[in-house]
This record gives structure tokens, C-alpha cells and sequence, in this order.
């Protein structure tokens, strides 16, 4: 290899290595699992070594990982946050036993606790009030996430007790509960956004966002396990715990006192199946010695304590077979293999179905028909095929081979470049996605309905009643043949209509969710309704436009555009205004906060320490400024923040447009 070609590949291996590292530490979804990365990281550190003239000044190998986030205050922990030794085997924990023993004796207990499986978290108390929390990061200073912290529930703000220290340090983990996991993660993929792969990273990514107001609409938790103080006036550890309790902290209820390892055993075994009945994920369970003189006497290893351990559960896995693939098409027209398989028990539920997510997993598992496969629950919950057991494959079985056209209407399947779902575009006639689209439509979270369900609308697609939202609209003019269709009597028809008459008073940010445009989920329909106030502005916007509201990518914006290029969809929409429906936002009056910056037009880009975008686009509007949205000739003002587009600052030199900060706009206003 030439010199050229190896400075290549070491570049090459050194970016995607601090990518993977960025995903997993700062954005908390791990890219790439364990093994690849060390074993990438160490082809990286054999290359460096025999071509030492090539090394990259940030190669992952010098600093692994662990890195703070820049947006969070750093703060140095005052009791540095310990990792704890862990193992998967029962010797191992009789030597742990063995080791205590020896160094203080027989007579001690253990409290055993379950591990949590989320991200750890110090809490200052001073006074009895909540002054800081702080990530674990590399265990001697973390974030400074207070704002964040504040928004769970369970964690106290003031704590009334006679008998709790000035100052002190309480230290837990904060966890997502499975059931909003699932439920959050869902709205996430609904428009378009990557779903985590368990709640600890949706969980640890929550915990690190910038906008404390958006951490508050997901719903975390918290346990505590254990109390910090200079004076203790405790003597051990489940005192502590007890104390903490009266105090209003959440302390895990299944916390346990064991006299020998025997009752923790007993514990061990306990959890091991039952735990898959809790709520939240655990992944094993953690043993510290009571007393707080003992644990004295054992002290510490430079990495952890010598008087607790933490004995790990190993991933629930099994074996079974692959009966067949089925692919289930969307409302959206995404496709969806589905995994069938012959009924399997594990942790605790029957499994017969896996998700195989896209083509390329299939293509990654390389399955073949009646193949011999292994199940995993990922973070407990949703199986998944991990792998193929090669040896059991019978010969002469066949690839599973992705199908090319839609199972369900026949045309042919698209999948656009880059990504990694296959879609039908046959919207207008494939039956799940005219269903889909009426029942979105008439579910909860858009027009919210009365009368209408699911089962409605398929008997109504059925008998030809319906094919379209807008045939909603005009149902009353069907009585006859309403009458006709099975269990639908007087009343019910009655209240049908009723609901679908009052489905015209709800306001426009529910109409543009009910349309269903792809990517366009709850929230984004919201920001996008306020953003343009009307459907005219909306049809005829660009993405360009699209893109200066709050939230909005590019590829939200581009699939706004491509549905307001359809005709039928425009014809539709006609349709629906005629019948009634509301297709502007209300207005309320707006009143400047000054004339500043009237006359002025303004372009936003980058990220900003101590604004949002839309914080600083509401600026600009209450002082009387415009925001635009490209850089031309005429722009007044480019405001920039980090990590704005290489093009749009060159862009902006060119046309020698001023280019100033968000301090240098604050005091615009203020002159
Ligand atoms: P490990 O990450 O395997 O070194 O395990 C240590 C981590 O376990 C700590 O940093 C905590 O985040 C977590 N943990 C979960 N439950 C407990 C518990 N009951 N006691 C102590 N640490 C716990
Ligand atoms: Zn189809």
C-alpha cells in the first residue's frame, strides 16, 4: 500500500471512529456495537504505531470517548462517581464474598438493590433545596443538567426534614419506563425521526437536550441509592435509605437486607425472572455492604469501591424458528418485513413475531427460508433476530428475497436513495393506505372523531362508501346504504354524523396532522400550521421556506412540498374546504415589543449557546424585523451561531453581507 493510501485509511478509520463516539456519548445512540468499534479502534492504534508521522491530532485513540457536552456547564463532582465492578457468574461473586470476609470478618450484611438500567445522576441539596444535578460523564466532572433534572416528577425541588444534613449529595438513576418508551418512540418514527433502541439511551439523550421544556414532555423517573454527606449521622447504608425515603425521595421498593451471600442468591434468582414484570428495565442487581464503618475499613480500588459489586443478568436469548416473512404496508405506503415465528417463550411472553425493520437487515442477517434463528429482546422489549444459526440451515433453502412489488395492490415498490425503507407510491389505490389515511385522519390526536373507529372505516372502504377523507363529508347522503351495513343502527349512524359535523370546528393545526403527510407528526403540524397561518401559504411554499420554522428539517419540508405537487391532493383539499373545514390558524393580535428593527431583514443560521432559533426569529419579529429566507444581495443581516454551512457563510462574504452574532443582534435592539 503507498504511504498516500495509508494516511487515507487512517483518516478515514479516525472520523467514522469519532462518529461512532459522538453517537454514543453525547447523542446517546450507539452506532456500532462494541466489538467493531475495539476492534477498528485497535487496527487504528497498529496503524498509528508503525506509521507514527500520519497521526491524527484527535485519533479516539489518545481520548476515548467520555466527552463532555459543550453546551452544558462543566462540573467537577465533590464525591467523584465510581464505576462498579461487575460480573455474570455466581463464583464470582463467592470470591467477592471470600474477599470481605477476610478483610473484616463474618459478621456484616448486604443490601441488595436491583441495577437500574438508565443514566446515574448527583443531586446537591443545600438548605433542603435542589441546587444542582449533574451527569456521571467521566466520573470527576459532568454536565451541570439542573434545568433538566427539575422536570421529573419524582425528584423533590425542597425537602421539609428535621433530620436531613445542610448539605448534602444524593445519587440515583434516572430511567424511562418502558410503556412511554414505547409510546414516545412511536411518535418519533411517525415523523420521521430515528427511534432510540431502549429507554436507557432514550432516557441518557433526554436527560442531555438543550430544551428543558421538551425534556418535561417526556416522562422520566428516578431512583435513589445513595446519600453523600460530610457528617453522617447514619451508620449504614439501608439507614440511609430509610432516612432518604422519609425525606420524599424515591427509593426503589424491592430493596433488600441479606444477613449472608445465601439470601442473596435467593435475590439474585428472585429477579432474575421476575423482573421482566417490572415496569422499567433492570440488568441485574447490586450488592453493597451495610455498614458505612465497614465499608470504611474495605475502602477503595482506584476504580471502584471494594464493598459493593454489581452481578449482571445476561441478555435474554433463544432459539427458534423463521416460518416465514410477511411484508405489512402502512399508511404512508412504508413497507414493513415482519419476522414469523414459530411461538417461542422468552422473558416471560410468548414471541412470535420479530421485527426485521428494512431490506438491509435482511440482506445483514442474510436469512433463508426455515432458518434456525436467535431472539433477543432489545432492552426487554421488542424481539429482534440477532443472527443465524448457520449450522442448523438446511441445504438448498432458499434466500429470502425482498419482494419487488407491493403484496397488497401490486405495484411496483420504491425506495428512495439513501434510504432504507421500501415504499408503494401507489397511494391513491392500495388499500391499507386508503384505510390507513381515513383512520388516521379520525383518530384521537387529529380530528378526534366521535361516532367513527377503525372498524367503521374498513366495513365503509369495504361497500365502497369511502375512498377518500373527503367522502366523509358527504356520508350523510348515503343514509340507505348505511342502514344496510351490519350492526349499524339509527343511533349509531346518528352520532357518526353528528361527530363528523363537529369535526369542522377543530382548528387547522388538527387538519394538516389528520391529512397525514408523511413525516408530518402531531408536533410538526403544529409548528407548520403557526408557521404559515394558511393552507394557500402552505401549498405554495417552498422547502427553503419551509426550513426557518422551528423543527422543521429538510426532509419534513421536502415531503410537505411533494404532497402539495399532487393534484388529487389539491383537489382534495378543495374538497374538504368546501365542506367546512378549517384551513387557517386563528389569529391573535400581535403587538411589537419595539419598531427596532423595522424594515430590516434577517437570516438565522447555526446553533446557539443561549437561544433557540425561534426564540431569536421571535425576537426579530416583536421588534419589528423580518426574517428571510435565502441570502441574497439584499439581506441586511446573516445571525450567525456554531456550526452554520460552510456555502452560507461563503455565500454571505460574497455578497458582502454583514454577518453578526446573537449578542451583536441583542444590542441592535437595545441601541
Ligand atoms: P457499571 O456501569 O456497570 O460500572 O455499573 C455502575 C452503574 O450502575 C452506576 O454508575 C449506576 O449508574 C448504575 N446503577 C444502577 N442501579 C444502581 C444501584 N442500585 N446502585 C448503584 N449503582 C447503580
Ligand atoms: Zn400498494
Amino acid at each position: 500500500m503507498s504511504s498516500n493510501n495509508i494516511k487515507e485509511q487512517m483518516d478515514a478509520l479516525v472520523t467514522e471512529l469519532n462518529q461512532h463516539n459522538y453517537n454514543y456519548y453525547v447523542l446517546a445512540m450507539p452506532s456500532i456495537g462494541d466489538f467493531e468499534f475495539d476492534q477498528k479502534l485497535a487496527q487504528l492504534a497498529k496503524l498509528e504505531k508503525e506509521n507514527p508521522n500520519f497521526m491524527a491530532a484527535n485519533s479516539p485513540t489518545v481520548h476515548v470517548g467520555g466527552e463532555i457536552t459543550k453546551n452544558f456547564e462543566t462540573v467537577k463532582h465533590k464525591y467523584p462517581m465510581l464505576s462498579l465492578g461487575n460480573t455474570y457468574n455466581e463464583q464470582d461473586l463467592r470470591d467477592f464474598d471470600e474477599r470481605i470476609r477476610k478483610a473484616i470478618g463474618d459478621n456484616f450484611e448486604y443490601v441488595c438493590e436491583l441495577k437500574f438500567d438508565g443514566l446515574s445522576i448527583s443531586l446537591t441539596y443545600q438548605d433542603g433545596k435542589l441546587v444542582r444535578g449533574v451527569t456521571r460523564g467521566d466520573g470527576k466532572q459532568g454536565d451541570d443538567v439542573t434545568a433538566n433534572v427539575k422536570t421529573i416528577r419524582t425528584i423533590p425541588h425542597f425537602i421539609k426534614a428535621t433530620d436531613a444534613p445542610a448539605h448534602f449529595e444524593i445519587r440515583g438513576e434516572i430511567f424511562m419506563h418502558k410503556a412511554a418508551f414505547l409510546r414516545l418512540n412511536a411518535q418519533r418514527e411517525e415523523i420521521g425521526e430515528i427511534a432510540y433502541a431502549n429507554p436507557r439511551n432514550f432516557a441518557s439523550g433526554t436527560v442531555k437536550m438543550q430544551d428543558s421544556a421538551e425534556v418535561a414532555k417526556r416522562p422520566l423517573d428516578g431512583f435513589i441509592y445513595f446519600l453523600y454527606t460530610d457528617h453522617h449521622k447514619f451508620k449504614s447504608h439501608w439507614d440511609s435509605l430509610n432516612a432518604v425515603k422519609s425525606w420524599g425521595f424515591h427509593v426503589c421498593e424491592h430493596t433488600k437486607l441479606a444477613k449472608n451471600i445465601e439470601e442473596v442468591y435467593d435475590f439474585i434468582h428472585f429477579w432474575e425472572s421476575e423482573r421482566h414484570k417490572l415496569s422499567y428495565d433492570i440488568d441485574g442487581i447490586v450488592l453493597k455492604v451495610n455498614s458505612f464503618a465497614q465499608q470504611e475499613e474495605l475502602g477503595f480500588t482506584a476504580k471502584s469501591p471494594r464493598w459493593a459489586i454489581s452481578y449482571k443478568y445476561k441478555a435474554a436469548e433463544v432459539e427458534t424458528i423463521l416460518e416465514k416473512v410477511t411484508y405489512q404496508v402502512g399508511r404512508t405506503g412504508a413497507v414493513t418485513p415482519v419476522a414469523n415465528l414459530k411461538p417461542v417463550q422468552l422473558a416471560g411472553t410468548t414471541v412470535k413475531r420479530a421485527t426485521l425493520h428494512n431490506a438491509n437487515e435482511i440482506e445483514r442477517l442474510d436469512l433463508h427460508e426455515g432458518d434456525t434463528v436467535f431472539v433477543e429482546k432489545g432492552g426487554e422489549i421488542i424481539p429482534k433476530i440477532i443472527k443465524v444459526n448457520l449450522e442448523k440451515r438446511k441445504p438448498n433453502t432458499l434466500g429470502i428475497i425482498y419482494p419487488t412489488h407491493c403484496p397488497e395492490c401490486g405495484t411496483e415498490l420504491i425506495r428512495a436513495e439513501g434510504e432504507a425503507v421500501h415504499y408503494c407510491p401507489n397511494d391513491e389505490g392500495c388499500p391499507p393506505q386508503i384505510v390507513g389515511r381515513i383512520q388516521h385522519f379520525i383518530s384521537r390526536k387529529a380530528m378526534n372523531i366521535d361516532g367513527l373507529g377503525d372498524e367503521t372505516i374498513e366495513a365503509f372502504y369495504r361497500n365502497g362508501l369511502v375512498r377518500h377523507i373527503s367522502d366523509l363529508y358527504s356520508i350523510h347522503n348515503q343514509a340507505e346504504a348505511l342502514k344496510e351495513l351490519d350492526r349499524f343502527g339509527e343511533k349509531s349512524i346518528e352520532n357518526m354524523l353528528l361527530g363528523i359535523e363537529k369535526s369542522k370546528e377543530m382548528p387547522f393545526e388538527k387538519v394538516l396532522f389528520g391529512l397525514g403527510i408523511r413525516y408530518v407528526g402531531e408536533t410538526v403540524a403544529k409548528k407548520v400550521a403557526f408557521g404559515v397561518k394558511n393552507i394557500e401559504n402552505l401549498a405554495s411554499a417552498t422547502a427553503d421556506d419551509l426550513i426557518l420554522i422551528d423543527e422543521i428539517g429538510e426532509r419534513i419540508a421536502e415531503s410537505i412540498v411533494l404532497y402539495f405537487s399532487n393534484s388529487e391532493h389539491l383537489h382534495q383539499i378543495e374538497l374538504l374546504k368546501t365542506a367546512g373545514l378549517q384551513f387557517e390558524v386563528i389569529e391573535t393580535i400581535i403587538s411589537l415589543d419595539s419598531d427596532k428593527l423595522i424594515g430590516k431583514t434577517f437570516v438565522i443560521s447555526g446553533v446557539f449557546e443561549k437561544f433557540s432559533r425561534d426564540d431569536l426569529k421571535n425576537l426579530i419579529e416583536a421588534n419589528g424585523g423580518k426574517i428571510l429566507s435565502g441570502i441574497s444581495g439584499k439581506l441586511d443581516y446573516l445571525v450567525a451561531g456554531d456550526n452554520m454551512g460552510p456555502s452560507k457563510l461563503e455565500k454571505a462574504t460574497k455578497l458582502k453581507v454583514p454577518i453578526i452574532t446573537d449578542e451583536e443582534l441583542l444590542s441592535l435592539i437595545k441601541a
